[in-house]
């Protein structure tokens, strides 16, 4: 119980109500007290019991110990039964007020992940703004219904109605402080192994997404902190101009999380809670290697997950590549196995999760073919192959996901990918396949031009989340064809 002492001060009906019935009860029974010692005493003064006067105050005296204490209890008893009533009352009161807290939180989605250890929960830790203290459990309770007094004489919101978000917070396992704490979270891991083009994809899609999605579709964008805000100002927005990308770090300090996450908050009149979006990112060695320093836990509540899939690291595919291909392309092919960056997945998933070999899992998958603007995929998977595929099926303009996903499909199967496009198939209900190229061209020559880097995002939030779907709905991504339907 210790632990759940909090600093504040309790409310009435906790504490100092019950001491003051035990008061009134005590007040109460010294005067019962207070009159039988007077008759007693008025007793020994007397004559002495032997006579007539005398017998009958001792009479009176038995009586008054009788009916007083029988009184006293009755009058006891009622008051605590009124005030027990009364109180239970409350109790109930502050349960229903607390459980429309939770439900509130549980029915919009809203709850913490922290961004370093990546731990999931409902309620963070709270900070008093005028004097720093720490408040754990800043719920409806005995502390308080929708406010609470710190010991300090602050008074703090404790509830979603009292906007208890707007405190400044931390996380309870790691202490990193958080932002955004009453939003509805949106996780996407980028996962693929090293040189995949993760880093430009996130580059890509948060540039694209912040500076022109956001604006056409009426979203108003905020920074989850200072930290993301320059990050998003220097880094993204310098490799985004200059069309480079910079080596996600494979994180040596075993303090520091390896994969770190990239946030900013979503703020739409038409949606509420805010949603807050994160993407992970981590270095390729560190995710095959299995040699993370925190366990990572955001896959067990991602709404979604990116894997990037270098075309160029698929033997078959580096057999057709020509002269057209530039030497720093050439140089920065992944050189991973795209089977064991799954298998590496896999396995870290059952590991979190504790599920078997032959679990089938929910959330969305996209598989992004990166690099798609290097010509020799243009036979395979390029604008042209689909729009021809298209009119061969009698496909409307509406189904251009849905051609780009079958012919992706088809590229990866020819290409000696048929077992991992199988495995996909297998482990993922919902899985659907997007080429991209985050650059739009060869590193290091001008600003990104990116092709393809909204729809699997897109993809995902609209699978994920109907408030997103009711905001950014841009493409459409109609039924694909699986199995033997
Ligand atoms: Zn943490
Ligand atoms: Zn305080």
């Amino acid at each position: 119980m210790k632990k759940d002492t909090q600093p504040a001060k309790k409310s009435y009906f906790f504490g100092p109500g019950w001491n003051d019935l035990g008061k009134f009860i005590k007040r109460f029974w010294q005067f019962n007290q207070d009159d039988i010692k007077k008759k007693a005493e008025k007793i020994e003064t007397g004559k002495g019991i032997m006579s007539f006067s005398g017998a009958r105050a001792l009479m009176s005296c038995i009586s008054l110990i009788l009916f007083g204490t029988i009184f006293f209890c009755l009058i006891a008893a009622t008051v605590s039964t009124v005030l027990g009533v009364a109180f239970c009352f409350v109790y109930i009161l502050i349960l229903a007020i607390w459980l429309l807290d939770r439900i509130n939180l549980i029915s919009k989605g809203i709850f913490v992940a922290c961004p370093n250890c990546k731990s999931k929960y409902l309620i963070p830790t709270y900070i008093c703004p005028s004097c720093g203290e720490k408040h754990t459990k800043l719920t409806p309770g005995k502390y308080g219904v929708f406010f609470r007094t710190c010991n300090c004489g602050k008074k703090l919101p404790s509830h979603f109605l009292t906007k208890r978000g707007s405190l400044a917070a931390e996380c309870p396992k790691c202490g990193v402080s958080l932002s955004g704490t009453a939003t509805k979270p949106l996780c996407i891991p980028i996962i693929g192994g090293r040189s995949s083009g993760k880093t430009a994809y996130i580059n890509a899609f948060s540039y694209e997404f912040i500076e022109k999605v956001a604006p056409r579709n009426g979203i108003e964008i905020k920074h989850y902190n200072e930290e993301t805000e320059r990050f998003y100002n220097h880094d993204i927005s310098n490799d985004y101009m200059g069309g480079t990308t910079r080596m996600t770090k494979t994180e040596m300090d075993l303090k520091q999380a390896s994969s770190k996450a990239f946030s900013f908050i979503i703020h739409h009149n038409k949606i509420s809670p805010d949603r807050l979006v994160q993407i992970y990112d981590v270095a390729g060695e560190s995710f095959v290697d299995n040699t993370e320093n925190e366990e990572q836990l955001q896959y067990t509540y991602c709404q979604g997950i990116v894997f990037m899939l270098d075309p160029l690291s698929i033997p078959m595919v580096r057999n057709h590549l020509d002269d057209t291909i530039s030497e720093i392309d050439r140089s920065s092919v992944g050189t991973l196995d795209v089977d064991l960056v799954l298998d590496s997945f896999l396995n870290k998933i059952r590991q979190i999760t504790g599920q078997s070999s032959t679990a089938v899992f929910n959330m969305p998958i996209a598989i992004v073919i990166s690099k798609g603007d290097i010509r020799t995929l243009d036979r395979f998977i390029g604008d042209e192959k689909i729009s021809e595929y298209m009119t061969e099926n009698n496909l409307d303009m509406d189904s251009f996901t849905v051609a780009e996903d079958e012919l992706c499909r088809k590229f990866l199967m020819e290409n000696g990918l048929a077992s991992f496009v199988s495995n996909i198939d297998l482990k993922f209900k919902n899985n659907r396949y997007f080429k991209c190229s985050s650059i739009g061209h060869t590193r290091e020559v001008g600003r990104y031009n990116p092709r393809g880097v909204l729809e699997p995002m897109e993809w995902i939030f609209q699978t994920a989340d109907s408030g997103m779907k009711s905001i950014w709905h841009e493409n459409k991504f109609g039924n694909i064809k699986r199995g033997d339907e």
